[in-house]
């Protein structure tokens, strides 16, 4: 035990003789007690309320208030209550033991006394005393201990508690906000489809001078919107775990080139290089993996490259090995001659939102999340995107991912081959496809009509899932393909597929064409039965690939 009571032990003393006192003052004078002395019991309760005594030599004998009487108040008091207590007894008579047993006395000594007696008897009195003292202490250090105990785990229950209704109310939050971001995503979709395809109307309308300037200057803001906005969504469904890769056959060496010829003109207007090296090209046909988001990343890295560099060049390098029978692993690094990224701020480009210089940023455009969306696909793709930089020298990203080797064609592909090749032999080259274009919005139905009859087909259009039924029964052979719209009045595009399929329009193409691009949106089409799904806002290019793809040849340039 600790030195919890190394203070020195206090001991009162009462006998109503003088002499009796002086003796024991005398005998333990040199044993460094603090003592006080008193003659009555009734000064002795007095004295103790405040002196606090370990022990009480206490004379039974004394006139008024009796050692018994004072031993059985000390132990009834709340200050006194744990001071030992000591009988002197005139005499050796066990009666007189036997009250004072009854009034809780600890031990006793009868006159005369041995002196060397009292003192052994004083010094295991104090001695248990403080040994009691201890444990007291003891226990109540281990109950305020336990106390702490019970508070800190009702503390932690609370925490838990509040832990898990936070994490209710964030999945909520993450709900509201995923069924935010699915309501967003259509209605900025929609009117941006009528912009961005009356704008491509206009331009090929034959205007020029300053309309032209206009209308491109329109264009260029309706596509960096587009860009941002997909950007956004594409940020939701990756932290969502949304994001779903698809798989189709191609070259990424294609890619490559495709993506390089893209930022061409960009590159000569800045005077800048452009050197692409595509290492082993036997081993790049009949890769499979997501194409478009492939494409994407290598977009977001070169388009970054040509926009941070202003003197020199930007090369592209692709690197393919293959790891064994299933997987090919692609490596393409772009670098530039740019301004580069300071090392400390290396780590930081691939958080959201994050710019190395903002006021650079304003002036290139960019809301800073292309790399944090491509590094996040590029993990996916089972590969990640890292960076070398030196300021003012120039920068090298790294993409690396997985491809799988020799994958079979899928088997929709196969179909859509075959229906072009058959509109080829049977109906000769130029044939115009009868398209049923099912949408609601006024504005977008005027940008398929001209862009669809433009290229050459004949357009029939319904406002709705319920006319377009209607139409499609009156006279299914007049019919090649359907765009469906899929959030439409009266019957939306996903039951008037099924009403189609189950009423026998089975062989029918149906291509959605939607503003919807959340999670589950394709294959919500694709099983309510269509055959192919496309996004809006739509390039004429991409439509007019889904019409050579369902619907048989495109007949004339437009
Ligand atoms: P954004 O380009 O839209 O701002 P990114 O996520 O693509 O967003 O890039 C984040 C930041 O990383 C950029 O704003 C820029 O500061 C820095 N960065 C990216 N690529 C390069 C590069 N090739 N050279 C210099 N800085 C770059």
């Amino acid at each position: 035990m600790g030195n919890k009571t190394d203070h020195k032990n206090q001991i009162l003393v009462v006998d109503d003789e003088q002499m009796n006192l002086k003796a024991i003052k005398r005998l333990l004078r040199k044993d460094g007690y603090k003592i006080k002395y008193a003659q009555s019991g009734a000064e002795a309760l007095e004295i103790a309320e405040d002196f606090i005594p370990d022990l009480v030599i206490l004379d039974i004998m004394m006139p008024g208030i009796d050692g018994y009487e004072t031993c059985k108040r000390l132990k009834a008091g709340k200050k006194t209550s744990n001071a030992m207590v000591l009988l002197l007894s005139g005499k050796k008579s066990v009666d007189d033991r036997l009250k004072g047993y009854e009034v809780d006395a600890d031990d006793f000594i009868s006159k005369p006394y041995d002196p060397d007696e009292l003192k052994a008897k004083i010094r295991i009195l104090l001695r248990l005393k403080n040994t009691r003292q201890e444990l007291l202490l003891e226990i109540a250090e281990k109950k305020a201990a336990e106390a702490l105990l019970i508070q800190t785990n009702k503390d932690l229950e609370t925490a838990v508690a509040r832990a898990e209704k936070l994490a209710r109310e964030a999945d909520q939050a993450n709900q509201v906000k995923s069924r935010f971001l699915a309501g967003m995503s259509h209605e900025l979709n929609t009117p941006l489809n009528g912009v961005l395809g009356l704008t491509q109307v206009l331009l090929e309308s034959g205007i020029d001078g300053k309309q032209k300037e206009y209308v491109l200057s329109l264009e260029k803001s309706g596509s960096a919107l587009l860009f941002a906005l997909d950007g956004i969504l594409d940020y939701s469904k990756l932290e969502a775990g949304e994001l779903l890769l698809e798989t189709e056959t191609f070259n990424p060496g294609q890619v490559v080139e495709a993506v390089g010829d893209a930022f061409k003109a960009e590159l000569d207007a800045k005077q800048i290089g452009l050197s692409i090296d595509i290492k082993p090209e036997s081993n790049l046909e009949k890769l499979t993996g997501d194409k478009n988001r492939f494409t994407q990343v290598l977009r977001n890295l070169v388009s970054n490259a040509v926009k941070f560099t202003e003197a020199g060049s930007v090369s592209i390098l692709l690197e393919a090995k293959k790891i064994d029978n299933r997987s090919t692993r692609i490596r393409v690094s772009v670098s530039d001659t740019g301004i580069g990224i300071p090392d400390t701020l290396q780590s930081r480009i691939f958080e959201p939102f994050s710019r190395v210089d903002d006021s650079l940023s304003r002036k290139t455009g960019g809301v800073g999340i292309g790399l944090s969306v491509s590094r996040k696909i590029a993990l996916l793709m089972g590969g990640d995107i890292i960076v070398e930089s030196e300021t003012e020298k120039g920068s090298r990203f790294v993409f690396a991912c997985l491809m799988e080797n020799m994958a079979a064609v899928d088997s929709k592909d196969e179909k859509a081959v075959e229906t072009t090749q058959k509109a080829h032999d049977e109906k000769g080259n130029v044939q115009p496809v009868r398209i049923l274009v099912v949408e609601d919005n006024p504005i977008n139905q005027k940008v398929a009509e001209i862009m669809l009859s433009k290229a050459g087909h004949d357009i029939t259009m319904a406002c709705n899932g319920l006319e377009a039924v209607d139409i499609y029964f009156k006279q299914p052979e007049s019919f090649d393909m359907i765009f469906m719209d899929v959030q439409m009045p009266e019957m939306d595009g996903l039951e008037a597929t099924r009403t189609i399929r189950e009423k026998g329009g089975a062989d029918i193409p149906i291509v959605a064409l939607t503003a919807h691009a959340m999670k589950g949106d394709r294959e919500k089409c694709l099983e309510s039965g269509m055959n192919d799904y496309m996004t809006k806002p739509f390039k004429k290019e991409i439509l007019l690939e889904m019409v050579r793809k369902w619907g048989g040849d495109v007949p004339m340039p437009s």
